[in-house]
């Protein structure tokens, strides 16, 4: 241990909401994984993501106790994608590590990312072997998603990756240079390339406490992830407009031709009723298509910051480089200083 200082520093990032139960079994579980690392020193940066009940409480306590646990809380619930940008954000290591408060991911696989790492990789993919812990409609779901979602980008997200992995400080670096503010993790980890290898595990169920990731929400991940790496949806509707509208010159033209040959024809109501029925609902489909990237337009033009901190929480001054986003970003860091110590 004679270099201690010159260790590297691994950066656990931890996002928790409402996760008082899980939080305890968490650090129990984690710490001495850590510790058992040789030749490593390592923070946990714990964002706490506008919980609603004691859980900034608990990870202040746990922050006093333990100098390597730092808190970062933000002013309300900004979401997971949010909190995972503000703690990678504020980490300082070498190499830094998403993991869920939950130990879905399941921290006896760090001292394996780490050592991965050593050997040279740049990001360390975490990947689970099966799904066999979820239900099997989130399994099918996921899977469609994969398919639907590598299908329509050019960019490829690896299946059944989480935001478990470890990821140089170089990579990290270059994800803080990313500045949009609709952030779909797992796109833009893998937006920034670099040398990437792949662990397998098997994930387990949560320790305590429940999902807060309802279908609806994962339904939102999911046209978050699509809308932010492909406009394909957007494009097919040229082509659809482009395929009916020569039926319909083809229609029209038969048409024409029938009533100069064969005389007018009255009857026809249903059919013109329902092709208009049709194409208007058509269009509101194409309509809305366009809505959503216009949305996701005018939020990113606003240019609001993705978080906001309320206060920072550390027990001894460390020396720290100065954080925040690459130059150029312009972004609120911190709505109230932090505590001085
Ligand atoms: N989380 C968060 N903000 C949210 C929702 C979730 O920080 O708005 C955190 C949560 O505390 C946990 C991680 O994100 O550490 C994953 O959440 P969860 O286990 O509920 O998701 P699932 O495993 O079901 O995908
Ligand atoms: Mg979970």
């Amino acid at each position: 241990m004679g270099n201690y200082a010159e260790a590297p520093l691994l950066s656990l990032v931890v996002p928790f909401y409402n996760e008082s139960e899980a939080l305890h079994v968490f650090f129990g579980r984690v710490v001495p994984i850590l510790e058992s690392i040789p030749r490593t020193r390592f923070e946990i940066v714990c964002v706490n993501d506008g919980s609603a009940d004691d859980t900034l409480a608990k990870l202040v306590g746990m922050s006093r106790r333990d100098a390597r646990i730092r808190v970062i809380d933000l002013t309300r619930n900004f979401g997971k994608e949010a909190a995972l940008t503000a703690g990678i954000d504020e980490a300082v290591g070498d190499a830094v590590i998403p993991i869920d408060a939950d130990l879905q991911d399941p921290p006896e696989l760090i001292p394996t990312l780490v050592q991965r790492w050593r050997q040279g990789a740049e990001v360390v993919l975490a990947q689970r072997a099966s799904r066999a812990t979820d239900s099997l409609l989130k399994r099918i779901s996921a899977a469609a998603y994969y398919r639907v979602h590598n299908r329509l980008s050019d960019l490829k997200i690896p299946e059944n990756v989480g935001d478990f992995r470890l990821m140089d400080r170089a990579v990290v670096n270059a994800l803080k240079q990313l500045p949009e503010r609709h952030r779909f993790m797992k796109g833009l980890f893998a937006w920034v390339g670099f040398n990437t290898v792949i662990v397998q595990y098997e994930r387990a169920p949560r320790s305590a406490g429940k999902s807060k990731f309802s279908g609806w929400r994962l339904w939102n991940l999911a046209l978050e992830g699509i809308t932010s790496f492909s406009s394909v949806p957007l494009r097919s509707w040229t082509y659809l407009g482009t395929f009916i509208a020569m039926l319909a010159f083809c229609y029209g033209t038969f048409i024409i031709a029938r009533t100069m040959i064969l005389g007018v024809d009255v009857p026809g109501y249903a059919s013109v009723l329902s092709l208009l029925l049709f194409f208007g609902g058509l269009q509101l489909i194409g309509l809305g298509v366009v809505g959503e990237y216009i949305g996701r337009i005018y939020d990113e033009s606003k240019g609001r910051p993705i978080y906001l901190v309320k206060r920072r929480y550390q027990e001894r001054r460390q020396e720290r480089p100065p954080h925040g986003r690459a130059a150029g970003n312009g972004r609120v860091i911190s709505l109230v200083a932090s505590k001085p110590n």
